[in-house]
């Protein structure tokens, strides 16, 4: 028998002289196959933001957390509430532009796309249109599209994306990758700290990163944002009517757009006006991020904790269907983020049987989907002091194809957490997957940038199956892998994304341990990690 590496913590409590554990504990698959199996159930309604499914979810995580024997972070709840706002947007709404003498009257859906964040159930508008290239400000790449213009009461039009490189100077704006200032989030949130009446943003695939079916479908259920001042007017404008509008007041789309590539732009006051008339549901609602934590041994540094993360809600069930209507109306996000989810309940469950010197936070943040609610809400008022917080872990959309001889890092080059995960890769007998430029802006897009943008170093571990061919060095059968993996770009947030039986879980659970082993790591160094010299997010005091 082998030498036990860790005294076993009893159900009463850790003994006063618990050794630390120096590694991660091991997980094992059958929990995690059953979690996900769970959590990805019909009857689990893909866990929606304001649904049923959702609060199914919410109370599973925290009987799970209390089976566990994790102990609540906060006030003796596993639950944080996030309050959020509900917009439906209803279909008596209007939209109309005015332009160069004619009145242009969109098709919803197909051409625009528009809802309110304002929480008000009636908006009326009848504002003028103002071209404002990108919408960035940013001091440290000397960067002003508004130039200090009045935008007070204009619907702002803005192009997606960020700056684009140039010969002469070809990493601005992070070169091809996106910046955070490339997201709609940051532009909508721009538009609300500048006081518009609204924002247009003009789609286009590649600078989007996703088709115009993403955002119609979006805007035709219900929307999610945090309670707090909104846009009065949110929405996107199809290129093509885009074209045709800025053409009917004399404008050339083309022409502009250049021109907003460059420091010297100017906001173009475009002579269109619109009229809208945006009747929408209101509803508030709570959900709940739900959180434990296995409190660190060391009489310091259980002072400082890690946070593993990992959204339980995925987009829910079509409100919009028929009733009767047999077709599949589930989005049962099995992979996102089912996945995550299970996972982190397998960690948690090893974890509290071997604590480290630092304490851990296991965190299933609420409405991800809606744009990282949960997170966000959860940043602005910590359960645990940010100065803290050593560093977040996410876990979204895990590897369900099969085990690698990689893993995936994207994100921890930007701090020290790149050098402790190559130490722990190297332990296992990985290698770290060689970085590849984040064009599609996936930095931003899950939990962990909410924990970045408030100054903790973070990073989504593995984040393969939005990454595109060529990421994993799969074991076995590395073809058929791969193609499945590059498949699941079909089912991403589609009501296929579904749990299979059959499912090779080697891949998801060497993962698992992955970001354990990581955690680990941190939690029993020396120092917190730190953000690497000149990376925007370690300025940010936390
Ligand atoms: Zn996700």
């Amino acid at each position: 028998m082998r030498v036990p590496q860790f005294i076993v913590a009893t159900s009463l409590g850790l003994a006063a002289n618990a050794v630390i554990a120096q590694q991660a504990p091991i997980v094992t698959e059958a929990p995690l196959r059953a979690h996900l199996a769970f959590l990805a159930d019909d009857l689990l309604e893909g866990r929606g933001t304001g649904q049923r499914g959702g609060e199914l979810a919410v109370r599973y995580l925290e009987t799970q957390a209390a089976i566990i024997g994790l102990k609540p972070l906060q006030d003796g709840s596993y639950r944080q509430s996030v309050r959020i706002e509900g917009s439906k947007l209803l279909p008596d709404s209007t939209v109309r532009f005015q332009a160069g003498g004619k009145t242009i009257t969109p098709v919803t859906g197909k051409d625009i796309v528009f809802g309110t964040a304002s929480g008000r159930s009636d908006v009326r508008l009848d504002a003028p249109l103002l071209f404002v290239g990108y919408g960035v400000v940013a001091p440290e790449e000397r960067w002003d599209d508004y130039k200090g213009v009045d935008i007070k009461g204009k619907i702002l039009v803005m192009m997606v994306n960020d700056p684009q490189p140039t010969a002469a100077e070809p990493n601005r704006f992070a070169g091809k990758a996106y910046t955070y200032y490339g997201r709609w989030l940051y532009k909508y949130e721009q538009a609300v700290r500048l006081g518009a009446a609204g924002v247009l943003l003009i789609h286009t695939t590649p600078s989007a990163s996703y088709p115009w079916s993403v955002p119609a479908n979006s805007f035709s259920h219900e929307r999610f944002h945090l309670a707090g001042p909104g846009n009065p007017l949110e929405g996107w404008l199809q290129e093509d009517t885009a074209r045709t509008l800025f053409a009917a007041a004399g404008q050339d789309l083309d022409q502009l757009r250049a021109a907003a590539e460059t420091r010297t732009f100017k906001p173009v006051a475009l002579d269109i006006t619109l009229q809208a008339d945006v009747h929408s549901q209101i509803r508030q609602v709570e959900q709940f991020n739900v959180a434990g934590i296995v409190p660190g041994i060391d009489p310091t540094l259980k002072a400082e904790a890690v946070i593993y993360s990992a959204h339980w809600d995925h987009l829910g069930i079509d409100e919009n269907a028929a009733p009767g209507d047999k077709a599949d109306h589930i989005w049962n996000g099995a992979v996102d983020n089912g996945s995550g989810a299970a996972a982190l309940l397998v960690m948690a469950a090893a974890a509290v049987q071997h604590p480290a010197r630092r304490t851990q936070i296991f965190l299933w943040p609420a409405a991800e989907e809606q744009g990282l609610l949960g997170s966000a809400a959860y940043v602005a008022k910590p359960a645990w002091p940010l100065a803290k917080t050593a560093a977040d872990l996410n876990l979204d959309s895990m590897n369900f194809v099969g085990r690698t001889r990689d893993m995936g890092v994207a994100g921890a080059e930007r701090s020290s957490l790149y050098a402790t995960a190559g130490q722990v890769a190297k332990k296992m007998g990985l290698t770290l997957a060689p970085a590849v430029p984040d064009l599609s802006g996936a930095y931003f897009r899950a939990d962990h940038f909410s924990f970045a943008k408030a100054g903790v170093p973070a990073f989504n571990v593995g984040s393969a199956v939005f990454s595109g061919d060529g990421y994993f060095d799969f074991v076995n059968d590395a073809a058929r892998s791969r193609a499945k993996m590059v498949a699941f770009t079909r089912d991403y947030h589609q009501v296929t994304d579904e749990y299979h039986a059959d499912w090779d879980l080697s891949g998801m659970l060497q993962q698992t341990q992955f970001t354990l082993n990581l955690g680990y790591a941190v939690a029993n160094a020396a120092a917190m990690p730190t953000w690497k010299a000149g990376e925007a997010f370690g300025k940010v005091q936390r």
